[in-house]
């Protein structure tokens, strides 16, 4: 039996400098999932992106400031997102469900359980489901009231789900000892046991690029959480999908954080 894998795909992994859709990385992003899943393999797919789809649909030059306007994109970029999705795997026969949620339904245990069952249920029928924040509901200039990125989204999931693995796949190879955009002699960490403040502090504030949100700091966050819960979490570069064959292989690329208990 496959292990059951939570993949998280963030906006800069999915689109240009420009807003618009990478259709060659998502299509091939989509043919190794797809494969992955012949292999034998339950995959849960978190993607980012809407807005930035969005803005990409209406030809907006910049990212507008405001909450209406950002959550109009999100509507818009999120039909569009989901649109592709299901035309990438439908050329490999395979289907995909979309799940929107909001930090407060994940938090709440009855309606918490309705997204297990029905996560449980396409899982079983061998249907991909594919998970976003919600975002027409849960953007909030209230701090705490939203998950803001889709790394934390995609940790709480995983642990909802009882997931072997998260794999985040990120803009950057994995977490390096400093911010390799800033110090070029910056390395490479390939395995972390356990997440302390020293960690963290490898971690510079801040997104890599405009369309990133969370940033490194985000993505320990989200390792620290699972591992806590005996998952095992890796961050991969998702320029080049056909990692996520080496790191299920346990080959030795990105950053692995191995599950306490392993
Ligand atoms: P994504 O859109 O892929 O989720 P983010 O921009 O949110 O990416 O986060 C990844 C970025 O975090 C990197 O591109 C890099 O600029 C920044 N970063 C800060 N500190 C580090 C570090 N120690 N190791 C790797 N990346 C770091």
């Amino acid at each position: 039996m496959g292990e059951k894998i939570v993949v998280k795909v963030g906006t800069s992994t999915l689109t240009y400098e420009n807003g618009r859709l990478n259709f060659r990385r998502m299509e091939n992003l989509c043919k190794v999932l797809c494969d992955l899943q012949n292999r034998g393999n339950k995959l849960l797919l978190v993607s980012s992106g809407a807005i930035a789809v969005g803005m990409g649909k209406l030809a907006l030059p910049e990212r507008p400031v405001e909450t209406k306007q950002l959550q109009a994109l999100a509507a818009v970029g999120q039909c569009e997102l989901m649109f592709m999705y299901d035309k990438f795997f439908g050329e490999y026969n395979h289907t995909v469900a979309q799940i929107l949620l909001t930090k407060h339904v994940v938090e709440t245990e009855p309606k918490q359980n309705n997204v297990i069952n029905t996560v449980e249920t396409l899982l079983n029928m061998n249907i991909l489901p594919i998970v976003n924040e919600n975002d027409t509901v849960a953007i909030d200039e209230m701090p705490g009231e939203n998950f803001g990125d889709n790394d934390m989204l995609s940790a709480m999931v995983a642990e909802m789900i009882h997931a072997d693995r998260l794999i985040i796949l990120s803009d950057i190879d994995g977490l390096y000892d400093k911010n390799p955009r800033q110090y070029s002699d910056a390395r490479l960490i390939t395995n972390i046991s356990r997440i302390d403040e020293s960690v963290f502090k490898m971690a510079a504030d801040g997104a890599g690029s405009k369309r990133g949100t969370g940033g490194m700091k985000t993505k320990l966050s989200a390792a620290q959480y699972v591992t806590q819960s005996g998952i095992t979490c890796s961050i991969i570069n998702g320029k080049r999908p056909e990692n996520l064959y080496d790191i299920i292989d346990n080959k030795c690329i990105g950053t692995t954080f191995t599950a306490s208990g392993k």
